[in-house]
C-alpha cells in the first residue's frame, strides 16, 4: 500500500538552506536583546488551558476559535500555547522572579499554534520574538520597548516602516466606555457584518479590528473613541511616551482606532506595519498589560511588551532561502576502508585542536567524485589520504584557493592548520 504523508497544513519545513537565514535572524535578535539588558525565556510548548482562558480572555478569537486543545488521559485540558505573554507572566509568578528584581526584562525567540485559515502570512504553527519588561508602570517603559521594535526592524534592514500607538486608558474606563460603544451600534440602520454583531456584546473593541470597509465605515461615523475617554493621567502617560519617541527619532502616528482586542491590554497599544507585505500587513504589535499578573494569580505589578511574526519578517526581508550551504574548513578525502578510518581520528583531532569544520567521506565515492563534493562545499583546504600516502605515512594537503597542495606527514597533520592561519 503507498502510503503519502505530508506535513500538517499551516505547517512549515526549515529546509537547510533556510535554517542558515533563521539562524542568522535569531543571532542578531538574541545580540540586540542582550545589549539592551534583556534576558532570555524559553518556556514549554504546551499549558494547562486555563492559563489562556484567564489570560487572553474567553471572548478573544484565539481563546474561542483557535486554540489546539486536548484532554489528557489525566483528564487535564491542555492547550499549545497560541501565544507567549501568558506563558512568560505564568513562569514569572512561579519563580517569584519580583521577589529577586523589580524589574525583568525578558525576551523569548519561540514557535507558537493558532488554527487559523492558512494564507501567505498566515500560519499554524508560527514563530515569534518579544519582549516582556515587568515592573515598570512608566513610560520610559512602554518608549524603550517601542523603540526596541522600531530599531530592530531597521537593523534588519527593513524600509517602509508604519508605527502606529494609541492609548486604551486604564482598566476603570473601559466598562463606561464599552457602554457608550454598544448603544452607538445597537441602534436603527446600523449593519454590521455578522462576526461584528457578535463582537457588541462579546468583545465590542474588537469591532475595530474588523479588515471589512462596511464596518469600518459605520465605526468612523458612528462609534466613540476610546482614545476620548481616557482620564487626565492615562493622557500624561501617553503624552510622555510620544515625547520620548520623539527624541528618539521613532516616526509614529497617533492612530485612535488602535485597540488590539486582547483583553489584557491596558494604556499603550502599539502596531509595526510594512507595505511590502500585503494583506497580512502587521510585523509586530504590543503594549501595555498592568493587569495580567494580577489575572493570573500575582502580586499586582505593571508590565509592557510585544510579539512580532519571524515568517512576516521574512517576507518582508525578501530572502526566504539561501543556495549555497556555508563554506567549510577542510574537506578530508579518503581512499579505501584503512584510509577512511585513519582520516576520523585525524579529524577528530583538528576540530579539537583547532574548532574547524572537517567533513568526511562516508560514500567511499571515487577521488573525483569527492573532489567534486569538495568544491560544492565551498570548503578552504582539502586532505587527501589514499593507499599511497598510508605507505608513506603522509597526507597531501591541497590549499583550494591558490591551488597549491603540500605533504605534511601524519603525525604532523592535526597540527599543521594552527601554523597555516586560516
Ligand atoms: P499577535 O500575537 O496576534 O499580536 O501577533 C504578533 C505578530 O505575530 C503579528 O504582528 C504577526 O507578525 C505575527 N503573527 C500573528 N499571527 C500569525 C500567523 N498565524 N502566522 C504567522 N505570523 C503571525
Amino acid at each position: 500500500m503507498m502510503i503519502n504523508i505530508k506535513n500538517i497544513k499551516g505547517t512549515k519545513d526549515l529546509l537547510p538552506n533556510e535554517t542558515i537565514n533563521w539562524r542568522q535572524i535569531e543571532n542578531i535578535i538574541h545580540h540586540f536583546m542582550e545589549v539592551h539588558g534583556y534576558s532570555e525565556i524559553r518556556t514549554p510548548v504546551f499549558e494547562n488551558t486555563k492559563l489562556f482562558h484567564r489570560g487572553i480572555g474567553e471572548n478573544t478569537d484565539i481563546v474561542s476559535k483557535e486554540m489546539y486543545s486536548w484532554t489528557d488521559r489525566g483528564g487535564d485540558s491542555l492547550t499549545l500555547r497560541p501565544e507567549l505573554t501568558a506563558p512568560v507572566v505564568r513562569s514569572y509568578i512561579q519563580h517569584k522572579m519580583g521577589k529577586s528584581r523589580p524589574l525583568n526584562r525578558l525576551y523569548y525567540i519561540d514557535s507558537l499554534f493558532r488554527r487559523e485559515r492558512p494564507q501567505k502570512g498566515r500560519l499554524r504553527q508560527f514563530h515569534q520574538f518579544g519582549i516582556e519588561a515587568i515592573g515598570s508602570p512608566f513610560p520610559e517603559q512602554d518608549a524603550e520597548v517601542i523603540t526596541m521594535a522600531y530599531k530592530i526592524y531597521e537593523t534588519f534592514g527593513i524600509k517602509d516602516l508604519s508605527v502606529r500607538i494609541n492609548s486604551i486608558g486604564s482598566p476603570e474606563i473601559r466598562t463606561p466606555y464599552l457602554k457608550k460603544l454598544r448603544d452607538a451600534l445597537t441602534v436603527k440602520n446600523i449593519n454590521l457584518c455578522n462576526t461584528c454583531q457578535k463582537r457588541i456584546n462579546k468583545n465590542a473593541l474588537r469591532l475595530f479590528d474588523c479588515k471589512k470597509i462596511s464596518c469600518q465605515k459605520i465605526l468612523d461615523n458612528n462609534a466613540p473613541l476610546i482614545f476620548d475617554f481616557i482620564n487626565k493621567n492615562d493622557r500624561l502617560h501617553f503624552e510622555k511616551v510620544v515625547s520620548i519617541l520623539k527624541q528618539m527619532q521613532i516616526p509614529y502616528k497617533h492612530d485612535p482606532k488602535l485597540v488590539r482586542g486582547l483583553d489584557y491590554y491596558t494604556h499603550t497599544t502599539f502596531e509595526i506595519t510594512s507595505s511590502e507585505l500585503g494583506a497580512q500587513d502587521a510585523l509586530c504589535g504590543g503594549g501595555r498589560y498592568d493587569k495580567l499578573v494580577e489575572n493570573l494569580g500575582g502580586d499586582p505589578t505593571p508590565a509592557v511588551g510585544f510579539a512580532a511574526g519571524i515568517e512576516r519578517l521574512f517576507i518582508a526581508l525578501g530572502k526566504e532561502t539561501n543556495p549555497h550551504p556555508p563554506p567549510g574548513n577542510i574537506y578530508f578525502i579518503t581512499l579505501g576502508e584503512e584510509a577512511t578510518q585513519k582520516g576520523f581520528v585525524i579529524s577528530e583531532k583538528i576540530r579539537e585542536k583547532h574548532g574547524l569544520s572537517v567533513i568526511n567521506e562516508t560514500l567511499q565515492r571515487s577521488m573525483k567524485a569527492q573532489m567534486r563534493e569538495a568544491n560544492r562545499l565551498k570548503v578552504q583546504y582539502v586532505i587527501i589520504l589514499g593507499d599511497n600516502e598510508i605507505k608513506k605515512d603522509l597526507a597531501i594537503v591541497k590549499n583550494m584557493d591558490s591551488g597549491q597542495q603540500e605533504e605534511v606527514s601524519l603525525k604532523k597533520l592535526p597540527n599543521h592548520f594552527m601554523i597555516d592561519s586560516l
